[in-house]
């Protein structure tokens, strides 16, 4: 089932679970903004998932209420994870599930972040 973006937050969904300690992870990066782990179902050689600590269900949600103070922190959060994976001299790829139309499964906002391989097109699916 996909996740409508503006959907109320839902506190038992899995990336609460793991921010909460209940279910493990494998972590790459914490600080008071994100968490960063490696994606259970990897589609890369490097494929990491970086959330926010707040309760945002989705992009929209985050952007929409997160504080300039906890946005800056998120991103910048993000580009450190990528740098410290190794990520900036070969390049990677940033990516955002958001609602239905993109498939988004968590309820909870997470970026993926794809590298160690050429990724190929950004969109398997013609329009
Ligand atoms: P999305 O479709 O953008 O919502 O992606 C959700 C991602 O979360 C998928 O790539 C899953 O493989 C990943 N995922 C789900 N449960 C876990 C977990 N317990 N630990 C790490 N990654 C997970």
């Amino acid at each position: 089932m996909s996740v409508r973006a503006t959907e109320p937050y839902d506190d038992s969904n899995v990336f609460a679970r793991i921010l909460r300690g209940e279910i493990p992870c494998k972590r790459v990066f914490e600080d008071g903004f994100a968490l960063a782990f490696h994606d259970i179902h990897a589609r890369a050689p490097v494929h990491v998932l970086v959330i926010p600590k707040g309760r945002y269900v989705s992009s929209a949600d985050f952007l929409a209420r997160a504080s300039e103070g906890e946005i800056a922190g998120f991103f910048r959060a993000v580009g450190q994870v990528a740098r410290e994976l190794g990520l900036e001299t070969t390049g990677y790829r940033m990516l955002a599930n958001t609602g239905s139309d993109a498939h988004q499964e968590v309820p909870h906002f997470h970026v993926h972040l794809f590298g160690g391989r050429a990724l190929g097109p950004m969109l398997v699916e013609p329009m």
